[in-house]
């Protein structure tokens, strides 16, 4: 049995050839950006599961050590205004969340990929479960939907099959919405982006990356040029391809 994949590194897979480079570590990233949009989700964490958010602030930073090179002031100004947005309370539009499933630990497989992942919080709407996901990136919310499509609907099938409940991706939470240029009430910022999709939606679309992984397993790649290049530590395109080629040669 190969050694379970992170479920957030399907991302990756934007371009089958970067995901191989990256080998779908577990390796994680300690930039400034992902090191703050880490300690707001413990904040936030913490703030459901009953601290104050001040307290929640403290506890976090006291943590210090999973997150180096976060910057608190944002920190505390993103989880400040996701506290004081009612929808983020019991009774809010998009349910309630539960603190028993924050940053709980799921699993799936992926054909015969086996993939964990911790995720964000859990919303009971209407009696059915969504997972919805914190993002602190820059990118436009309807943007972040499809960029994270693989990713959320791997978490709601691995919540599906660890907890034995049907779960969908409810959608993302963008952060950086609390703060647009003309100033606007928390809780009518434009934060949640809503996806809403069910269990069977979620399993068919990661028929998708399950294509793409039976792929490199047979040791075929191929190059899907886009954004994600930025990422990539292969030459630019189309020069990646013989650099891929020699790597996975020798
Ligand atoms: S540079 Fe090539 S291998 Fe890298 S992400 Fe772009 S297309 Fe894929």
């Amino acid at each position: 049995m190969s050694v379970p994949k992170r479920i957030s590194a399907l991302n990756n897979m934007s371009c089958p050839s970067l995901a191989a480079l990256r080998t779908l570590d577990t390796e994680r990233t300690h930039s400034m950006k992902a090191n703050s949009g880490s300690a707001v989700g413990r904040v936030i964490q913490l703030w459901i599961e009953g601290s104050f958010v001040e307290e929640a602030l403290l506890t976090a930073k006291r943590e210090g050590e999973a997150y180096p090179k976060a910057d608190w002031d944002l920190v505390a100004k993103w989880a400040r205004a996701y506290v004081a947005d009612a929808r983020n309370h019991p009774g809010g539009r998009h349910g309630e969340t539960d603190p028993a499933k924050c940053e709980a630990e799921v699993k799936l497989n992926i054909g015969c990929h086996p993939f964990v992942g911790h995720i964000d919080q859990v919303r009971r709407l209407d009696g059915r479960l969504w997972v919805w996901d914190l993002k602190s990136g820059a990118g436009q919310g309807v943007d972040m939907v499809s960029d994270y499509a693989w990713q959320q609907a791997a978490y709601a099938v691995a919540c599906t099959e660890t907890w034995g409940e049907e779960v969908g991706f409810g959608g993302i939470i963008r952060l950086r919405g609390y703060f647009p240029r003309a100033k606007v009430e928390p809780s009518e910022a434009s934060v949640f982006f809503e996806a809403y999709w069910d269990t069977a939606k979620c399993r068919q679309v990661l028929s998708d990356p399950q294509f793409l992984l039976d792929m490199l397993g047979r040791g075929e790649y191929l190059q899907l040029p886009g954004r994600h290049c930025r990422w990539c530590p292969a030459p630019s395109y189309p020069h990646c391809g013989d650099h891929i080629e020699e790597c996975f040669a020798s």
